[in-house]
């Protein structure tokens, strides 16, 4: 996919805050300090889209960007940090929750997990999450650079495993650093915008 324009539109918490459905849209969503930042930055090759920061617990919004005036894509809070109150992760449940039941034009959710680490509940409850909804989503291991490609084969085959994935949901070997995985996945979100123009 070539990138014309990149651009942030508006952070939201609540539906009457996000901006008209209009476009298909792709949300991003990760453990926090996952590398969805620089996911999202290396995929639509922009140094600061997504801002990238190594601290865990900045203000939690959902952050909506367009590219090409024609694809919206979504930078859902990062989840999952031990040292939070019980009360923000159940706001931040409650806005997810609410976000993924009710955003119609969403229509993929990339999912994005350390391949490093193991599947941990906050991941287990967000997959149940996409299953019950029924949204279609992509697995997407990053960090792979910090791996041998024998290692990452071997972890991405556990975490598969962990995700009960079928086989229409083999996770994807990325890397922000290498660039790895960057043209499949634009394969995969470009298949899958082409699949809804037929239906
Ligand atoms: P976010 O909190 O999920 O948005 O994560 P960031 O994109 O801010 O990344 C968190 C940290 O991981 C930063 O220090 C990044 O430089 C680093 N990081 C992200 N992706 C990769 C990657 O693919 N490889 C390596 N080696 N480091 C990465």
């Amino acid at each position: 996919m070539k990138i014309i324009s990149a651009e942030f539109v508006k952070s939201a918490v609540w539906p009457a805050q996000y901006p008209p459905g209009t476009m298909p849209e792709i949300a991003f969503v990760g453990r926090s300090n996952v590398g969805k930042s620089s996911l999202m930055n290396t995929l639509v090759g922009r140094k600061k889209l997504a801002k990238t920061s190594n601290t865990p617990g900045r203000t939690q919004l959902i952050n909506f960007f367009v590219i090409n005036e024609s694809i919206s894509l979504v930078d859902l809070p990062g989840y999952g940090f031990a040292k939070v109150a019980q009360s923000v992760k159940k706001d931040w449940g409650d806005m997810m929750e609410t976000y993924l039941r009710e955003r119609p034009n969403l229509t993929m959710v990339i999912s994005i997990l350390d391949i490093r680490r193991d599947p941990n509940p906050d991941d287990l409850s967000l997959h149940e999450w996409l299953n019950h909804y029924r949204i279609p989503y992509v697995v997407v291991l990053t960090k792979t650079d910090k791996l041998s490609n024998n290692q990452a084969i071997a972890r991405k085959r556990l975490i598969e495993k962990a995700l009960g994935a079928t086989v229409h949901q083999r996770a994807l070997l990325f890397s922000a650093k290498t660039q790895r995985g960057k043209e499949e996945l634009w394969q995969i979100l470009e298949n899958h915008l082409n699949s809804l123009g037929k239906q």
